[in-house]
This record gives structure tokens, sequence and C-alpha cells, in this order.
């Protein structure tokens, strides 16, 4: 917007510089309030989307970004961890390459090398997302937003600005402990800030981005030590797939420490960390330490009181099932609300909202069911529908069946070193509909898809049956699985 001002400004007249300023100070003045159809603040997965969507309808629209475009995603979450599990993936390959036949010699992994190409890798995609957003004809307005009135206006760099509707898609930042020392660990942001793979590292947390990082850095030869304040890794997933990578991590490379807890973080002379675990132990000569125990909405300095928008005691922004604030005219999406902090989750909710606000769709919105989500762990796993205990939960352990495999993949057949896979169906009622499929094995972050469209479609174990196998593959078992049994919880 001010830099068309500038342009305009520019080709009219011979101003000086001062003469500019002052007529960009003087069009630009606090009480200039520039109105749009939509308003979208945060320029993440969520605002882009929708803010794109929105301009479909025709609907003019303004998007609020503060730092890079593409938001947590692109820059600091699924796309640069995305091309780090890739890499290391390629160690774990290497280790089998042996039991393949190849004579192939390591020399070494250059870490710089990798970070420089993921780095030009998400330069380009923040170029490309802001000429789709040009491409577009979305206003971009560079800087922080913060409610200042309670109209819904908001203000950015002393500019205001005002939507017909206004979304909030501010995402969230990495949660860090309250504890002495805790300023020396790094988050996610940070990881994607080393310059080198770290000699001795430790990472804390029992979530999606724990086990992610920590498989990373230990495959790529960090001595890496994960640190779970309980016995197991993603417990909120089914109890198998918890159960089953939890086994799978301690068998190396990374070292897990069930039960435990930092209690204290000292910085040595020699830079290294000294840190005090909660069982009297320490590990010490530790080069990175990690905090990956969640994340929070970034709602605290929109101030929210001022227009009314309820948040929950988190900071997580209440809404309805349609995306609606408690405030008319203000909605929100994505990571700000709390609930599925998943990339597809906040554009699918960001473009149906488009949908509904501006093309007339009055009952289009995301429905928060069934949805799939991989972690990118060693072997990856996927999920998609209800746990074995959701499911005994909602419908009762007497109408819910349980089909289950444990296998060594074909892969791993002539291989010394062997990962698992896991295959669960849970299904509910007589028909023994599918409501919950959850995998572990190679492969599983691609296989699961296709069967995410059979959950949310209805099928049953009998239709899944019907399904020809492809063979030989890991994801057979899923339409050929037998012996049905009444759950174990
Ligand atoms: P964001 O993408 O975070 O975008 C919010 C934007 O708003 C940011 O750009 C921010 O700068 C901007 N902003 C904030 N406050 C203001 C303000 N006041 N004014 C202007 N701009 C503001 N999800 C997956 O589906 N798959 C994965 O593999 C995956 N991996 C992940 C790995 C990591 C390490 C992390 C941290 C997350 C990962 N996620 C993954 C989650 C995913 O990144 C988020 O769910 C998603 O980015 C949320 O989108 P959003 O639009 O809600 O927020
Ligand atoms: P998560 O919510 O997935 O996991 C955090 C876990 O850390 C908690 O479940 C808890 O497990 C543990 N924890 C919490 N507090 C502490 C503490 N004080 N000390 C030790 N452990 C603690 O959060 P993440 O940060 O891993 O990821 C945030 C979200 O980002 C994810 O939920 C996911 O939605 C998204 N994401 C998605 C990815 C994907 O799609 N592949 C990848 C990465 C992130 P417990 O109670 O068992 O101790």
């Amino acid at each position: 917007m001010s830099l068309k001002l500038v342009k305009k400004l520019h080709s009219g007249s011979p101003l000086s510089l001062g003469g500019l300023l002052f007529q960009l100070r003087r069009t630009m003045s606090s009480s200039t309030v520039k109105e749009f159809d939509y308003l979208v603040i945060g320029g993440g997965s969520g605002g882009i989307a929708s803010a794109r969507r929105a301009r479909e309808f025709g609907v003019s629209v303004g998007l609020v970004e503060g730092k890079r475009l593409g938001g947590t995603c692109v820059n600091v979450g699924c796309v640069p961890k995305k091309v780090m599990y890739n890499c290391a993936m390629h160690a774990d390959f290497i280790r089998d390459h042996a039991d393949y036949g190849f004579d192939v010699t390591f020399n070494k992994f250059d870490f710089t090398k990798i970070k420089q190409s993921r780095d030009a890798y998400i330069r380009r995609l923040n170029g490309i997302y802001e000429s789709n957003l040009n491409g577009s004809k979305v206003d971009l307005i560079r800087g922080f937003a913060k409610f200042c009135d309670s109209d819904g206006t908001i203000e950015v760099n002393g500019h205001k600005y005002r939507g017909r509707h206004t979304l909030i898609a501010v995402g969230g930042r990495p949660t860090i402990p309250d504890i002495p020392g805790a300023e020396y660990g790094i988050d996610s942001d940070g990881f994607f800030d080393l310059e080198d793979l770290p000699k001795k590292t430790v990472v804390v947390g029992a979530g999606y981005i724990a086990v992610e990082l920590a498989g990373v850095l230990g495959n790529l030869g960090s001595e890496t030590h994960l640190l779970i304040r309980k016995d197991k890794v993603l417990r909120t997933f089914d109890q198998t797939l918890s159960e089953s990578l939890t086994d799978a991590i301690e068998k190396g490379p990374v070292h897990l420490h069930k039960k435990t807890q930092i209690k204290t973080v000292e910085k040595q002379k020699d830079g290294s960390l000294k840190l005090t675990l909660d069982n009297g132990e320490t590990l010490e000569d530790v080069n990175t330490l990690i905090w990956a125990i969640g994340r929070e909405p970034l709602t605290a300095e929109l101030n929210l009181d001022l227009v009314g928008v309820k948040s929950d005691k988190e900071g997580n922004i209440v809404v309805d099932d349609f995306q609606q604030t408690s405030k008319d005219g203000i909605l929100a999406v994505g990571d700000a609300c709390g609930k599925y902090l998943l990339t597809p989750v906040a554009i699918a909710a960001g473009r149906r909202l488009a949908h509904r606000l501006f093309n007339g769709e009055s009952e289009n919105r995301l429905k928060y069911e069934n949805i799939a989500t991989v972690v990118f762990s060693h072997p990856p796993l996927g999920t998609v529908g209800l746990t074995e205990a959701e499911a005994v939960e909602k419908y009762g352990a007497d109408h819910i069946t349980i089909y289950q495999s444990k296998f060594n993949p074909m892969y791993h057949a002539v291989t010394e070193h062997k990962q698992p896979c896991v295959m669960k169906l849970v299904c509910a009622g007589d028909d023994e509909k599918v409501v919950g499929v959850h995998i572990l094995g190679q492969g599983s972050d691609e296989i699961l898809q296709g069967f995410a469209v059979a959950v949310s479609m209805g099928a049953t174990k009998k239709q899944f049956d019907e399904t020809v196998a492809i063979h030989p593959t890991s994801a057979e078992e899923l339409v050929t699985m037998r012996g049905g049994v009444k759950p174990k919880i």
C-alpha cells in the first residue's frame, strides 16, 4: 500500500525526499483507516489460503504479516523439517547398503551443505508466496498487527486498517519451561538455525516435534538423548502406535530416558551445558538442548480484550464450528485456535471460511473429524479416526473389533538392522465400519492418505477385504487382516 503511494507520488510530482515523507505521513496519518472486505492477520498456512480464496470471489483483501511469508510450516516447520527428515532417511539407507551388497565407503556428512540448500529452497518459497499474493491481488501489509479500537480496527506500524470481516490466523510459538537455565536451550525454530550437527544433543518432550527432531539428529550422527517425563512417546495416539514407536526408539540410535525431567541447566566454561535431572543424575558436555514440549498461540499482543474476542486460559481463541469468535465479524483459524495444529487443517478451515463468507455457502465449514496425521519418526507412523480407547468410549467395548498385525517389512528381510511394521484397524458395530486406521512402519507416511479417504467415506472391514491387495507391500496387510478380537482396554 505505502509502496504504491510512493510510486504514485513519485511519478506525479518532482518532490524532495522531505516533501515526499511529509505527504506520505499526512496521507497515511493515524486518522486514515483503510477498509477491506476481508482483513487477514497472519501470512501463514491458514491466512494465505483464506485470503487468496476470498479474492477468487472478487472481494478486497488485505493480509498482514510480521515475518516471512508462509508462516511456521514453510519457514520453521513442515517444510525444512521434511528436508531434514529426507536427509536422515539417507543415513537410514546407508546403514543398510552393505546388507544389499553395496561396498560403499562413507566419508562424511556435511550438515552445512544441506542447511544451505534447505535455506535457499525456503527463500524461493517465500518469493513464490509473495508473487502468488500479488497475482491474486491481495494487498500485502508488512508488520505486526494489533487491535486498536473496539470496532475491530487494527494498527500496523502506525497505520490503521479495518475489515468488514477480520480473520485472525497468527499461529503460535514454542513453549519454554520455567526452570533455572531454560534460556540456554533452543526450540524448534533454533534447530533450523543450527549451522553444524551438534556432537551431543538433548531433546525434551514426547510429542511430534521431539520425536521427529530426535530421530533426525540421532540418525545423522549426533549423540542424541530424548528425555520424556512419562514412559511412552506420543501418548495421545493409539496405544499400539505409542508403545511400538517407544520400543523402536529404544533400539537406537537415540538414547531414550523415560520418566526423566530436567531440574536445572547450567552453562559450563567451555560453552557446553550441564543438565541436572530429577533423578539426581547429570547429563554433561551437552552441545545443544532442544525444548519440544508443545506450542502456545501468538495471541497475547493482539489486544483481544479490546474487541471482546474470548480466549481460553492458554490464550487459544475460542471459536464455534464455523470459526466464528465471540465478536461478530472477527473469525479465527489454525494454530491460534489450539485444535489440530496441522497445516492442512489451517488451510482447509481458512478456505472453507472464505466460501462461507463471500460465496454464500452458509454451511461450508471444516468438520474436525477423521483428520489424518503422520509423524515423521523412524519408522514413520500415521493415524486417522478413533484410537481404540476413543472407540471403546464412544461405542462400548462390546461393539468394537480390533484387527492388528505386527511384522517385519520385506525391506528388512535381508538387513541386519530392522524396523517394525504395525497395522491396526478399529472397527465399530455389526457391519464393522472402520473408524480408525493406525499404522507404523516404512512408507506409512505415504500409505495413510488413501485409507483416510476410505475412513471418511465410512468404509467397512468387508469393503477393505473386497479390495484386491497389492503385493508385495506392507499396505496389503490393511486389506487382508483376519481374526478380529475384542478390545483389551
Ligand atoms: P502459522 O503458519 O504459524 O502462521 C501464522 C503467521 O502469522 C506467521 O507467519 C506469523 O509471523 C504471523 N503473525 C503472528 N502474529 C502476527 C501479528 N500480530 N501480525 C501479523 N502477523 C502475525 N504440520 C503438518 O501438517 N505437517 C508437518 O509435518 C508439520 N511439521 C511441523 C514441524 C514443526 C517443527 C512445527 C513447529 C510445526 C509443524 N507443523 C506441521 C504444524 C504447522 O506448521 C502449523 O500447524 C501451521 O503452520 C499452522 O498454520 P497457521 O496459519 O495457523 O499459523
Ligand atoms: P505436542 O503437543 O505434540 O507434544 C508435546 C508433549 O511434550 C506433550 O504431549 C507432553 O507429553 C510433553 N510435555 C509437555 N510439557 C512438558 C514438560 N514441561 N516437560 C517435558 N515434557 C513435556 O507438541 P509439539 O511441540 O511436539 O508439537 C506441537 C504441534 O505441532 C503438534 O501437536 C502437531 O500438531 C504439530 N506438529 C505436526 C507435525 C506433523 O504433522 N508431522 C510435526 C511437528 C509438529 P507427555 O504428557 O507424554 O509428557
